[in-house]
């Protein structure tokens, strides 16, 4: 299975482009999320049949828009959006809605079609483009999914925003090849009243959660606030976890 994490940024500072928006390709037809689906090349967005979304948030669904127009090709299947019912909602009534963007939802129910909404079902797998994937609630301001995406021979879990959480791990922790988790950590320790009010990770929360991960499976961090990156970088090192990697946008991991 391959992973990208898609880039969201035109230039890089000393620590490489930074992590604005969320988007994972994966094995270029399917992606997760769209904060910056819209930004790749035209090439790859036009490969994606199936967008899944973790929740609402604007980091995770701001280009999806432009990606629907991107990739409209009247010769072939819409592209298939997959969310929670929340999202679905917000999607309709929030973005698609004739004032932010043409209602292409409306479009596609009367000829032109743009794009598909499939709401997801917590718990139950979606077998497509030779993948499990398996939407799992996650603990966060909004209602949240993470996903374990299973290929036969490697599980991911794209855990998403999340605070502390235990079903995803219980999930994850019972695939025999379970090879990495993509965990969030936004904000610094010493913004941990924030991280509990926002629900999210610091490191010291990212610690608790990896060590609800059984041995040998990868850690890759992600969602490193821009503005906070070196020192929640720094807090990540120190905590000395084996198979740490602080993830990199841009780059093609391969599991
Ligand atoms: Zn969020
Ligand atoms: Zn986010």
């Amino acid at each position: 299975m391959k992973i990208t994490l898609a880039p969201s940024a035109v230039v890089a500072d000393e620590n490489g482009p930074p992590h604005f928006l969320t988007s994972f390709l994966v094995n270029d037809s399917l992606a997760i999320d769209a904060g910056s689906l819209g930004l790749v090349s035209l090439q790859d967005q036009a490969k994606i049949k199936h967008v899944f979304l973790s929740h609402s948030h604007i980091d995770h669904l701001a280009t999806l828009p432009l990606f629907v127009e991107n990739t409209f090709d009247p010769s072939r299947l819409p592209v298939t959006v997959h969310g929670n019912e929340h999202v679905i909602k917000c999607l309709q009534r929030d973005i698609f809605n004739d004032r932010l963007w043409p209602d292409f939802v409306s479009m596609s129910r009367e000829g032109s079609s743009f794009l598909k909404l499939q709401t997801l079902t917590l718990g139950r797998t979606i077998v497509l483009e030779g993948l499990r994937i398996t939407p799992v609630a996650v603990n966060h301001v909004v209602p949240t999914c993470g996903f374990i995406v299973d290929d036969g021979s490697a599980a991911v879990v794209i855990a998403g925003d999340t605070g502390p959480t235990e079903e995803i791990w219980q999930r994850a922790n019972a695939l025999p090849h379970l090879r990495a988790v993509f965990l969030e950590a936004t904000f610094p320790n010493d913004m941990s009243e924030l991280a509990d009010v926002a629900k999210h990770l610091t490191p010291d929360l990212f610690a608790a959660e990896a060590a609800k991960v059984k041995d040998d499976v990868a850690i890759i961090a992600v969602h490193l606030k821009a503005r906070h990156y070196s020192g929640i970088v720094e807090e990540l090192r120190a905590l000395g976890l084996p198979n740490l990697e602080i993830g990199r946008t841009g780059k093609t991991y391969e599991f």
